[in-house]
């Protein structure tokens, strides 16, 4: 089974992010479960929580149908102590909310070494640091997405989520989310069946698609190997149709989110739509 969705906005109560994703067709759905751009979020209350497992019972979204996302300012590879110590605690407390909803995903980006400390080290630090949280927490699977490697972001090589995965000591809860926007920017080729098939046969080999926990389908304005993260509307970019096809045909991609992140909304439904019919035909094949 193919789970489709989008980031949706959570505006007004993540209780309703259930029903903006049923509007647009979606069978999964991404949200933030508090304001990205802040350290702080008032704690979620039981009305709140109640709300959203409700709207998520009603409108047939099952926990591994659906990917929170962590605060774009946390960096857990950060070589500061006290900035650490700071995306550490953020980090915690976005693993919470996830359980508290009843959440089983949570997704984040790696971590940037500033030019600080050397990337093996920063790759170690972040393992350390999701570990940390790991221990404190008790059903939430830490998804690491790969990076464009944009500035100093880690993450873009398949090699870079395989070190730090080596170095979690549970492995049954850890996982990756591969953003075919950022795969394809940071040097690995989607365009065409033969460059699918060679990139996700790298990711085996380096990652395992046992790893695999959801995916962010993403077109790219950006070249390929230019390391700048800049989302397109599928088909309308580098990418291009091919690799959406190709993934939607593919049974190493059932059973996890499988959420848009591209830049217009209101294309939503019909990107949906389009990825649905190929996943339906793949099926009757
Ligand atoms: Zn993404
Ligand atoms: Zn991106």
């Amino acid at each position: 089974m193919k789970y489709i969705g989008a980031h949706v906005s959570a505006f007004g109560g993540v209780f309703n992010a259930p029903q903006n994703a049923h509007n647009i067709g979606a069978t999964a759905f991404a949200l933030f479960t508090k304001n990205q751009l802040h350290w702080q979020a008032k704690p979620l209350d039981i009305e709140t929580i109640d709300k959203f497992k409700s709207a998520c019972l009603l409108y047939d979204f099952l926990p591994d149908q659906i990917l929170p996302h962590d605060s774009y300012l946390i960096n857990l590879g950060h070589p500061q102590q006290t900035a650490l110590e700071k995306s550490k605690i953020a980090f915690l407390d976005e693993m919470r909310r996830c359980e508290q909803l009843g959440l089983t995903l949570l997704n984040f980006h790696p971590g940037s070494h500033l030019h600080k400390i050397n990337k093996d080290d920063c790759l170690i630090r972040i393992a350390e640091s999701i570990n940390w949280a790991l221990q404190k927490t008790t059903s939430v699977k830490a998804v690491i997405e790969n990076t464009a490697g944009q500035g100093t972001n880690l993450g873009y090589r398949f090699e870079q989520l395989a070190k730090i995965i080596e170095h979690i000591e549970d492995k049954a809860r850890i996982g990756v989310c591969i953003d075919t926007c950022h795969t394809f920017s940071s040097g690995y080729d989607l365009r065409t069946q033969q460059a699918c098939e060679e990139t996700f046969t790298a990711f085996a080999n380096i990652v395992g698609f046992e790893f695999l926990s959801a995916m962010h389908l993403n077109d790219s304005k950006a070249a390929l190997s230019s390391r700048v993260d800049r989302h397109a509307s599928l088909g309308t970019g580098e990418i291009a149709w091919n690799c959406f096809k190709y993934i939607m045909q593919d049974s190493r991609f059932n059973n996890i989110p499988l959420v848009l992140e591209t830049p217009y909304p209101d294309l939503w439904p019909q990107e949906i739509q389009q990825l649905k019919k190929w996943a339906k035909l793949s099926q009757r094949a």
